[in-house]
């Protein structure tokens, strides 16, 4: 069977297509996931991406190859980056499912943590890991052991936890729930397969800390505003990630307010 360009296989059951929306904040652009036994003649696709005409044509390409026809479509969270192209679910005549179906731009079933989709010869089972979003969900495929893991970590460097959708204190709890899955490999919404999923998940775990005790250390050394804040602890970063970086930093100062180890009037924060 030829495969077309732009699709690349990751396991027996997995293949992945690149949507053409680098950034940043997206890496090479979007993963979109395509999930079927070979033979079935269903995929499930996971984040369609960007409506973009060359990412469809190459996702409905792949999906043809694989002699398959799309039996389902899964967000693992409702921004853009993943979810603009929902509608495609219709085209396909498939059911699309998410967290938050209210958040999404096409009708949409609720699949709640613990939720299954079946189809194709597999079975993604729902991780509700807020923190990234409130609506965000890990993807474990039953059969292969492998996590999809959207925005909740990334391939390559961090996700952004981004005030106020973003939730520090939550993020670090799903982070611990991942880590509980023991995931044979991380399939991320964005950047390369993960294959040490224990080893990430420790990393960002380490890295979200670090970050706090910076926060911490700056309210301490008499920075009051996020924006003071980010100009000291993001000295080193490419200042047009300074913008997301202060929801970054506001979504640390909630949670250091929320557990009482800073305090927050009118908008400047101080130590506690
Ligand atoms: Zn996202």
């Amino acid at each position: 069977m030829s495969r077309p360009a732009g699709v690349r296989r990751l396991d027996e059951v997995t293949a992945v297509v690149l949507a053409p929306n680098p950034s940043p904040l997206t890496l090479e652009g979007t993963n979109t996931y395509l999930l079927g036994a070979p033979g079935s003649g269903e995929v499930v696709v996971v984040d369609p991406g960007p409506d973009d005409p060359a990412h469809r044509a190459a996702v409905d390409a792949a999906v043809a190859a694989a002699g398959a026809r799309v039996a389902a479509v899964v967000l693992t969270h409702h921004h853009a980056d993943h979810a603009e192209a929902s509608g495609w679910a219709a085209a396909w005549g498939a059911p699309l499912h998410a967290f938050a179906p209210g958040l999404v731009p096409a009708p949409a079933r609720a699949l709640g943590d613990g939720g299954t989709v079946a189809a194709g010869g597999v079975a993604l089972e729902a991780v509700h890991t807020p923190g990234h979003t409130g609506d965000h969900l890990c993807l474990r495929v039953r059969d292969t052991g492998v996590v999809l893991t959207g925005d909740h970590v990334l391939g390559r460097g961090t996700t952004m936890v981004a005030w106020p959708d973003g939730d520090m204190a939550a993020y670090l709890d799903s982070l611990r729930r991942l880590g509980r899955l023991g995931a044979g490999a991380l399939y991320p919404g964005h950047g390369p397969v993960v294959h040490d999923a224990a080893g990430l998940v420790a990393a960002y775990l380490a890295h979200r800390l670090e970050r706090e005790e910076q926060v911490l250390a700056a309210l301490r050394a008499g920075d009051a505003t996020p924006g003071e804040v980010v100009a000291r602890v993001y000295a080193d970063v490419d200042p047009v990630l300074h913008a997301p970086a202060e929801r970054s930093v506001r979504a640390h100062l909630a949670k250091l307010v929320a557990e009482g180890r800073a305090t927050a009037r009118d908008d400047r924060f101080a130590p506690r």
